[in-house]
C-alpha cells in the first residue's frame, strides 16, 4: 500500500522508524525543506512544497498514493488545510496524529498571545533581554521592536529576512535538557521567554525552567488545524493504516476503476 507521511516532526520521524522494514507498506516521507540538513531517515524522502491543493493532488495521483498521514507540526496548519482538501477532493483515506498542547501548570507565568505580532506587543516598551525560542521564519515579526537584547535559537541560520539590531543567534535542535536549559536562561540573563506551545516533551524543558526561576513566558497561541482520523501518536498510525489495507478493494477492482 502506497503512503504518503506529512512530516517534519518526532511523531513523523517515529512512523518512518516503524514502517520502513515493514513491507506492508510502500510509504515516502515529505518534508517542507524547512532545515537545511535534516536528519537522516529511513525511507524515502521527498522535499519542499507540492505547489497548493492542486500540486499535493498531482503528487498523490502520480505516485498512485492510497492513503495519507499528517504527521506536520502543529503550528504548521496550511499544509494540513491543503491535506484535508486534496485527500477530500481524491476520496483519500486521511489521519492525522495530533499532538496533546502543554497544559498551564501552577507556578507558569504565560502570558498568551495569537500572533507573533501580538508576542511583540506583549514584551512592552522598556528594553529587556528576551529569549526567542521560534522557527526563524517567524523572527521578523520582532524588527518592529529594536529596543530589547535578543538571544534566538534556531536549527539554522536565519537566513534574508528582516531582524532586529540586538540579536545573537544560538544553532541547536531538540530534544533539550532540564538542567542546561536553566542554567542557559540565567547565564543569559533572560526576563522573558517567547515561544509557541508545540507539546511533546522535546522541548518542553524550557518552558519547566522558566516555572522555576519564575520567568514570563510569551505563549503563541496554537492555529486551528483541520485535520483527519485524528490519532495520538505514529503507533496508532501504523494500526490506522493496517485497517485500511484491510479494508481497501482488492487489486482487481482497484485496476478496473
Ligand atoms: P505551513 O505554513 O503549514 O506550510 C506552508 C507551506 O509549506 C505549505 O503550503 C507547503 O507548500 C509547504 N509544506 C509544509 N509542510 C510540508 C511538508 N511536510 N511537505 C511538503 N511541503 C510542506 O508550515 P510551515 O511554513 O513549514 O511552518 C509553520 C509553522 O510550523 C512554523 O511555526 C514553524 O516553525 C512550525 N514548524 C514547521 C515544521 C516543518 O517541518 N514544516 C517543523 C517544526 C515546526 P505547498 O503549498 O507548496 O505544498
Amino acid at each position: 500500500m502506497r503512503i504518503l507521511i506529512l512530516g517534519g516532526t518526532t511523531e513523523a520521524s517515529e512512523l518512518a522508524r516503524l514502517l520502513a522494514d515493514d513491507r506492508r507498506f510502500e510509504a515516502t516521507l515529505s518534508l517542507a525543506g524547512r532545515t537545511v540538513s535534516p536528519k537522516p531517515q529511513p525511507m524515502p524522502t521527498r522535499m519542499g512544497g507540492f505547489g497548493g491543493i492542486a500540486g499535493l493532488q498531482a503528487w498523490l495521483r502520480d505516485h498512485a498514493v492510497e492513503a495519507v498521514i499528517d504527521a506536520t507540526h502543529p503550528y504548521a496548519d496550511q499544509m494540513s488545510r491543503h491535506a484535508v482538501a486534496a485527500c477530500e477532493g481524491l476520496a483519500l483515506p486521511l489521519a492525522s496524529i495530533r499532538r496533546e498542547a502543554w497544559p498551564r501548570q501552577d507556578g507558569d507565568r504565560w502570558i498568551d498571545v495569537a500572533t507573533p505580532q501580538d508576542a511583540v506587543s506583549a514584551l512592552g516598551q522598556d528594553p529587556a533581554r528576551v529569549f526567542l525560542s521560534l522557527g526563524r521564519l517567524e523572527l521578523a515579526a520582532f524588527a518592529a521592536a529594536p529596543q530589547h537584547h535578543y538571544v534566538a535559537r534556531t536549527i539554522d541560520p536565519p537566513g534574508d529576512i528582516a531582524l532586529p539590531p540586538d540579536i545573537r543567534f544560538v544553532f541547536d535542535r531538540g530534544p533539550f535538557d532540564e538542567t542546561k536549559e536553566e542554567a542557559f536562561l540565567v547565564e543569559e540573563r533572560v526576563a522573558v521567554v517567547v515561544s509557541k506551545n508545540s507539546g511533546g516533551q522535546a522541548t518542553y524543558p524550557k518552558i519547566a525552567a522558566a516555572r522555576r526561576l519564575k520567568i514570563p513566558v510569551v505563549m503563541i497561541a496554537r492555529p486551528d488545524k483541520p485535520h483527519g482520523e485524528p490519532l495520538e501518536s505514529a503507533r496508532a498510525a501504523v494500526i490506522w493504516l493496517a485497517g485500511q489495507l484491510a479494508h481497501r478493494p482488492s487489486s482487481t477492482s482497484r485496476r478496473s476503476v
